[in-house]
């Protein structure tokens, strides 16, 4: 309760701020105060994600948005844009995302700049969104953070001393693709062994998959059935709520396979029907033991990630973010547990590992937070 008090009042005495979350498949645009959404309006990239097709939507977005909230853009204190790396942050050029066809040395603060004639700023989306974390989730208070985010992908913003760590290629915090496994498979990054290869929900999907057609998944397939059987049922009761934005940490995904699969004979369901990982995540809540194995793995390697933060920047707190956090106990005991064994005692003592406070907005909250961070509004922000 203080706490929220606490934050309104300095919401009140920060400026007016817009933030866009550029993803892959979304884009929203926010009026903010502080970590307030005054309105909010997104838009589908749809079929044409060519940058000279989607700038103006973005623009009439946020002109719909500015309306929506009855505020004029001279009231706004400046644009803060959170995009899919690879990005240099400090010209605000993006170069060409895996999951924006067509945008290659894109200078987006630029065009904003000559379009609007205000403050512009932007930076990776993971990064932001631990800026978001930082300024108003659960980070405040603090001054080391890391954020990782564990979604579709997995990706991090750190934090050190007030600063984004962006490191000499602006690219640092790439947490995803620390060495887990050094003779692991090799990621779509090119190295080996990757946290993002062995944990994200990408990578409990393709498990879980393999299993099955290797012959070794026949319950999991019959719980995935059952699912299908009642679909409707269990996307009104997810176990597991989606959180973060949609670049680095789209949801897992949460459709039923076509169900076409599902008219054919035995055989052609085991070789078709795709298995996702809020699937494997029910089937392991419910005792399934394959998904229960494949959790096990996974919360394994994000303990090993996890230490291996903590020995490289010894932060105060570890904000985890992104659906494949939300599993709970099932995964998050196993992973502290290797924490617990074997992380040095000084640094492990001084961490707080917790879960991300803004969900679905931290994309928006932290492309905003972006404006303030910029404008050393930091101090006022408790
Ligand atoms: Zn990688």
């Amino acid at each position: 309760m203080e706490r929220g008090m606490q934050n309104k009042e300095t919401n009140d005495r920060l400026p007016l701020v817009i933030g866009v979350d550029l993803g892959g498949t979304q884009i929203r645009t926010a009026v903010l105060h502080g970590s307030t959404l005054l309105s909010r309006v997104g838009i589908l990239t749809g079929e044409n994600p060519m940058p000279d097709h989607i700038i103006p939507r973005i623009y009439s977005a946020i002109d719909e948005a500015l309306h929506q909230a009855g505020i004029t853009i001279q009231q706004i204190a400046g644009i803060g844009i959170a995009a899919p790396g690879p990005l240099d942050y400090k010209t605000g050029i993006i170069y060409a995302p895996p999951n924006l066809p067509g945008w290659d040395r894109v200078p987006l603060r630029d065009l904003f700049t000559e379009h609007y004639h205000i403050p512009i700023f932007v930076e990776n989306d993971a990064n932001s969104a631990g800026l978001g974390e930082y300024m108003f989730g659960a980070g405040r208070g603090c001054t080391d953070i890391v954020y990782m985010t564990i979604s579709t992908g997995i990706g991090g913003g750190v934090i050190i001393n007030g600063k984004i760590l962006a490191g000499a290629s602006g690219t640092a915090a790439e947490l995803g693709h620390m060495t887990i496994d050094w003779h692991g498979e090799r990621c779509k990054c090119g190295n080996i062994g990757c946290l993002e290869y062995i944990a994200s929900g990408t990578s409990i999907a393709r498990r879980a998959n393999e299993a099955i057609r290797s012959g070794e998944g026949i319950e999991l397939l019959a719980f995935a059935r059952t699912m299908l059987e009642h679909s409707s049922t269990v996307a009104n009761q997810s176990a597991l709520p989606t959180q973060g934005h949609d670049a680095n940490t789209a949801e897992l995904d949460s459709s039923p396979p076509e169900q076409g699969d599902m008219d054919t004979s035995d055989q052609h369901q085991q070789e078709h029907l795709h298995v996702n990982a809020r699937t494997v995540a029910l089937a392991a809540e419910a005792g399934v033991p394959l998904a229960r194995a494949i959790i096990q793995t996974v919360a394994e390697a994000i303990g090993v990630g996890l230490v291996n933060i903590i020995h490289c920047f010894s932060p105060q707190m570890i904000i985890l973010g992104g659906g494949v956090t939300q599993m709970g106990p099932m995964l998050m005991e196993p992973a502290l547990r290797v924490v617990q064994e074997r992380a040095m005692k000084v640094p492990r003592d001084a961490v707080q590992i917790v879960q991300a406070q803004l969900g679905e907005n931290v994309g928006l909250v932290g492309a905003g937070a972006l404006i303030y961070y910029h404008s050393n509004m930091y101090g006022i922000v408790p």
